[in-house]
């Protein structure tokens, strides 16, 4: 019997992830498709036309991002096996994560500082990571203002890396604090259109961590800021602390 109710509930959550993946793609394509329409009535006035072709670039580069992270999340969901873990250059990892949102940052005149310890070493797969950050780090140049600071840094305890990216956005009310990690969760739905949010990137995030055997927490203060610390089991080769005895 208990199986039973098992085989419901993920059917349940199955049909719930479909509906949901429809009703997302169902915003771009119908952006896509009604300015299309719109393009060909304006055929004779060039100006007109350039401006719908660019609302149709960005809607089908929220479409492409929309597709590529549920392309990522149903693989980091087990569909495919998981790749070793191995020894990952933590320095590496965030390099590579502040080089990819680096123009989106610049764009708002914020600067992303790489702090921290450098030199740890965990066992994992670096694509992934480097996904992981890179959600973290987008998403504060998403939810903070211009001209703003982002901090991202890791630093070693209890045999975990501990990377934390830090904004001083507009953080998440209390009440959604528990929920954003879930797949298609957005805090504000209208503001998430406009910013192009897809709802996926911290679903990916906590997927990479448990893939890892680690975690991810949110400590938030709306109109303060947030912090997203990703735990990563450190790797033997990670060398001694040189500030402890
Ligand atoms: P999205 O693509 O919408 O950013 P995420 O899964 O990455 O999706 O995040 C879910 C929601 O959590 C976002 O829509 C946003 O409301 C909130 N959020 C995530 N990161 C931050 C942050 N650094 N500051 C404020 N709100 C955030």
């Amino acid at each position: 019997l208990q199986d039973v109710t098992e085989a419901r509930r993920v059917e349940a959550v199955r049909r719930d992830f479909v509906a949901n993946v429809g009703h997302e793609l169902k915003t771009p394509v119908g952006a896509l498709g009604l300015l299309a329409e719109a393009m060909q009535g304006a055929a004779d006035d060039p100006e007109t036309v350039q401006r719908f072709a660019a609302r149709m670039a960005h809607e089908a580069d929220r479409l492409a991002r929309l597709v590529r992270e549920l392309i990522d999340l149903s693989r980091l969901q087990g569909a495919e096996p998981l790749p070793e873990l191995v020894p990952v250059d933590v320095d590496t990892v965030l390099a590579e994560a502040v080089d990819r949102t680096g123009l989106a940052a610049a764009a708002k005149g914020i600067t992303i500082a790489v702090g921290g310890r450098p030199g740890l070493v965990v066992r994992g797969v670096e694509a992934q990571l480097a996904t992981a950050v890179t959600n973290l780090l987008a998403n504060a140049v998403a939810y903070s203002p211009e001209n703003t600071r982002i901090a991202v840094g890791a630093r070693a305890r209890s045999g975990f890396a501990e990377i934390a990216v830090t904004d001083s956005g507009i953080g998440i009310p209390r009440q959604d604090r528990g929920r954003v990690f879930e797949r298609f969760y957005r805090v504000d739905q209208s503001r998430a259109s406009s910013t192009g949010g897809t709802g996926l990137g911290l679903a990916i995030v906590k997927h990479v961590a448990s893939n890892h055997g680690g975690s991810v927490t949110v400590w938030s203060e709306e109109g303060l800021g947030s912090t997203f610390t990703l735990r990563i089991p450190l790797a033997a080769e990670t060398p001694p602390d040189p500030d402890s005895p």
